[in-house]
C-alpha cells in the first residue's frame, strides 16, 4: 500500500497534524527528525554525523537520510505503507522515495513565515508519547503533565529558538519547496491552509484523503 507525506516548513504543524491522521488511518508516523533526535540521544554514530547539521538549522546530508528511510521502511509495520512527517525534504530524496515505497499524496500545511517563529519558539512535547503542545496556542492543562498520557516533565528542542529558525526557513526555501512544483507536476500535491486552528486544519486534511479515496 502506499504512504502519505506531511509536507511544510518548520513548524508547520506536521507532528500535530500527524497524530489526527494517524488516529483516522491507522499509518505508522514516521518522523526523521524523531528518529535524528533519538539516534543522536542514544550517542550513536548516525546521531554523531547530524548534530552540527541539526544544531545549525542546515539538513542533514541526502544519503544519512535516504539510508535511515530504507531502513524504516523495512520493517513490518510499514508494510501497509507510513505516514511521512518531514520526509522528503529535497528533490534527491523525493526521487529515492519513489524507488522504494508509492506515494499516494502530499499532504502540505501551508503557513506563512512570519507565523512561524512564534510557533516554534513556544512548542514543547511529551517525552514518553510525542504530543506536541504550545505555550499560548496548545498548551497542556496542568503545566508540565501530559494530557494524552499524564506523563510528568514536557521537553523543549534545543534547536527551537530564534537564531536557528531563520536558518531553518531558509533551507525550506531553497531545499525543500521546490517539491511543490515537483510532486504538483506528478498530480500529488494537495495544499491546505494551516495557518487556522488545529481542528479546522485537521479537518480539511481529512477532507482531501477522504474525497481522494473517493470515500
Ligand atoms: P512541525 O512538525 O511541522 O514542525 P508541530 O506540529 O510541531 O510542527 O507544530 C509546531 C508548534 O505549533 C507546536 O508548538 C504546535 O503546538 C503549534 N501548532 C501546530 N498547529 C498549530 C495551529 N494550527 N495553530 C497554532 N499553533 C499550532
Ligand atoms: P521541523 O520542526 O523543523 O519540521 P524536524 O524535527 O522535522 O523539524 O527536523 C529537525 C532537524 O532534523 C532539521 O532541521 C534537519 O536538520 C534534520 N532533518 C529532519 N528531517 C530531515 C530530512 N528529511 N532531510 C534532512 N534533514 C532532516
Ligand atoms: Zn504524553
Amino acid at each position: 500500500m502506499a504512504s502519505i507525506v506531511l509536507f511544510g516548513p518548520p513548524g508547520a504543524g506536521k507532528g500535530t497534524q500527524a497524530a489526527i491522521i494517524m488516529a483516522e488511518t491507522g499509518l505508522p508516523q514516521v518522523s526523521t527528525g524523531d528518529m535524528l533526535r533519538a539516534a543522536l540521544s542514544q550517542g550513536s554514530s548516525l546521531g554523531m554525523e547530524a548534530k552540527s547539521f541539526m544544531e545549525a538549522g542546515k539538513l542533514v546530508p541526502d544519503s544519512i537520510i535516504i539510508g535511515l528511510i530504507e531502513n524504516r521502511l523495512k520493517e513490518n509495520d510499514a508494510s501497509n505503507g507510513v505516514l511521512l512527517d518531514g520526509f522528503p525534504r529535497t528533490i534527491a530524496q523525493a526521487e529515492a522515495l519513489m524507488e522504494i515505497e508509492e506515494v499516494e499524496v502530499v499532504l502540505s500545511i501551508e503557513v506563512p513565515d512570519e507565523r512561524i517563529i512564534k510557533r516554534i519558539c513556544g512548542r514543547y512535547s511529551c517525552p514518553q508519547c510525542g504530543a506536541v503542545y504550545h505555550d499560548s496556542f496548545n498548551p497542556t492543562t496542568s503545566e508540565d503533565i501530559c494530557d494524552n498520557c499524564s506523563h510528568h516533565g514536557m521537553k523543549r528542542r534545543a534547536d527551537d529558538n530564534e537564531e536557528t529558525v531563520s536558518s531553518r526557513l531558509k533551507a525550506y526555501h531553497s531545499q525543500t519547496r521546490p517539491l511543490a512544483d515537483w510532486y504538483s507536476q506528478r498530480g500529488l500535491f494537495q495544499a491546505v491552509d494551516g495557518d487556522r486552528d488545529i481542528e479546522l486544519v485537521g479537518q480539511s486534511l481529512l477532507k482531501v484523503l477522504s474525497e481522494l479515496r473517493g470515500e
